[in-house]
Order: C-alpha cells, then structure tokens, then sequence
C-alpha cells in the first residue's frame, strides 16, 4: 500500500491524512471547498509542529510528510490509490451518496475502508461496487495521539481486505481492536451511553457541568470529564452514533437526551463550533450550566 486517498478533512480526516503521510504513504485528501482544505492543512501543520516540541519529529520529517499529502475537491484524485478511506460527517445517507459518487473514479483492486463510528459496514459496502473490498477503520480522535483502531468486517467483506488493512494500521503504529459489526462497534457501544447519561445527570439538575466533569475526573479516574469529552467528539456526531444505537438495538435505553437534541439544533456542536457544553471564545473553556 503505498496511496491513501482520505475523504472528509475534519478532525478525523486530518488525523488520518496526518499519520499516513508520517509513515510515508502518500495522501490525497477530498472535501467539499477548498476553505475546509486550508483549515484542514493548517490544522495538521500545527499538530506536526506540536510533535516536533515534543520531539517526536523533526523538521525534514514534517516538510517530507506536508510534501507527501494533496488536497482537492474531485474524487478524480483517487484514482490511483490503494485505499481511500472516508471520514466524513456521520451520516448514513451522506456516506452512501459519497461511496456512490466514489466508485467509478478507483481501480478495480482499490480498497475502501470507512471511519464511521456506528453505521453497519454490511449496509455502507452494500452500497458500493466491492463490498468484498470495503470494511470499517475507526481510528480514535486525536488520531496521531490515540493508540487504537478498531477494525469491523462486514458480512461481505473478504480476508484479504482484512489482512491488508490490519496491515496498514500496524505500520501507522496502532493497536487493533477487532468488532461485530453492531451499531457503534465497542468502543463508541460503551462510551456514549456514558456520555449521554452525563447529558441526562446535566438535564435533571443532578449537577452543573462542571461537577459531573469534576466528578468523573476526580471521582472514576476519566482523563477528560463526560461533557468535555462530548465537546471534543462533536453533538453532531454523539446524537447520530445515540441515534443509530436507538434504530438499530430498538432499546429505550439508548434514546438520546433531548438537551443533546437541542444543543445539536442550535447549532452548538462542541469545540468545532466554539460552543458546546463549554464556551470556547476565551483564553480558558467556560462551562455553560
Ligand atoms: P467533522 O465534522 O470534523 O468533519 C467532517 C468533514 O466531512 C467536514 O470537513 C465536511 O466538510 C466533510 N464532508 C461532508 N460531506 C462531504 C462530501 N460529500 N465529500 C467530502 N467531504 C465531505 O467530523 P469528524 O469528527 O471528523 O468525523 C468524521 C467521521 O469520523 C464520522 O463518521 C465520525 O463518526 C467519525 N469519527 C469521529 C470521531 C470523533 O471523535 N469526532 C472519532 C472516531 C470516528
């Protein structure tokens, strides 16, 4: 494997985009204007100097890994690549019409991999040329700290695909995790019924934002407290993975919370959009309940 096409430059595609071209694989990253590409390769500028501070990286490795990646809104640039892995916004619909418009523009023996955090990989490759050649590759946010990538077959997919893949995220450096293909996998099947009860305990009045954050950091060892970890995933993609919980288990015990809801209404989706359960417009995060 040698060229990794990334579609959707956001938080995860740029992480994706980032730790590919670090491991000297070439990248072409799509999105829909050329406004998100800027960002985007800002954004990985940024995290690659903050690996340098550390010094994880120098400079010529940084210039050689911004040289090996290349940004554009036509799918045409996919056309030689190995993989091309999609990580657009979390919507079933969105991800189909995409994986639609893809296909005609990959070589046959391409594979396509999907980075979504709950949708059935059996019904994404359904949706494709190659369901033997497409498979779920859930990397974990910020992809060049995390150490995980899950890995999902669909029914569909083949062993070879897996192989490959499997591959692909041990030379990135990860550690594997491998799931059913159940609605939000592991990772996200545990944590956001977490994340959604803090939501709950924030609606109840059982407590402010910042005791049930200070209360899961201090009190369950969490790093990062239920509401902060919420904003740094996105609402936008805590309710779909809460709803696509709720559709596909038909349990009650998943319905999302209706103050998610409405956050995710107003627009106020986390750290992307300076709002969340925290205001972000200032020097420090300020709780908003
Ligand atoms: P995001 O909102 O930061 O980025 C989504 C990007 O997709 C945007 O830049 C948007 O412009 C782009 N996009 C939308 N339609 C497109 C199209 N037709 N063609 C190309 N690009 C398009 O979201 P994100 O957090 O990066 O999430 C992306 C995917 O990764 C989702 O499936 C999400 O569930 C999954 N994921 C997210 C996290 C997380 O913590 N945020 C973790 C693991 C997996």
């Amino acid at each position: 494997m040698q060229r990794i096409g990334v579609i959707g430059a956001g938080q995860m595609g740029n992480g994706i985009a980032h730790v590919c071209a670090v491991a000297g694989l070439d990248v072409r990253m799509v999105d829909v204007s050329d406004d998100v590409l800027t960002r985007s390769r800002a954004q990985i500028e940024h995290n690659l100097n903050r690996q340098i501070a550390r010094g994880k990286l120098t400079d010529a490795e940084m210039q050689a890994a911004l040289a090996r990646i290349t940004a554009g809104t036509d799918y045409a640039a996919f056309g030689d690549c190995d993989l091309v892995i999609e990580a657009a916004t979390e919507n079933e619909e969105l991800k189909r019409e995409i994986l639609k418009q893809l296909v005609p523009h990959l070589n046959a023996d391409a594979l396509i991999a999907t980075n979504t955090s709950s949708i059935s990989i059996t019904r994404l490759g359904a949706a494709t040329d190659r369901p033997g050649r497409f498979m779920g590759m859930h990397f974990m946010n910020p992809v060049p700290v995390m150490q995980l990538v899950e890995l999902i077959r669909g029914i569909q997919t083949e062993q070879a695909t897996f192989e490959a893949v499997r591959g692909l995220a041990e030379r990135l450096g990860k550690t594997i995790s491998v799931a059913e293909d159940f609605p939000a996998f592991i990772v996200n099947r545990i944590l956001l019924p977490m994340i959604n009860e803090a939501v709950y305990t924030l609606y109840e009045g059982v407590g402010s934002v910042e005791s049930i954050d200070t209360a899961m950091k201090l009190g369950a060892n969490h790093p990062m407290g239920p509401l902060e970890l919420a904003d740094f995933i996105g609402l936008d993609t805590c309710l779909a993975i809460m709803h696509m919980l709720y559709d596909g288990l038909a349990d009650s015990k998943y319905r999302p919370c209706p103050l998610l809801v409405k956050y995710v209404e107003a627009g106020w989706l986390g750290r992307k959009t300076d709002r969340g359960f925290y205001d972000y417009g200032g020097e420090v995060p300020v709780p908003t309940r």
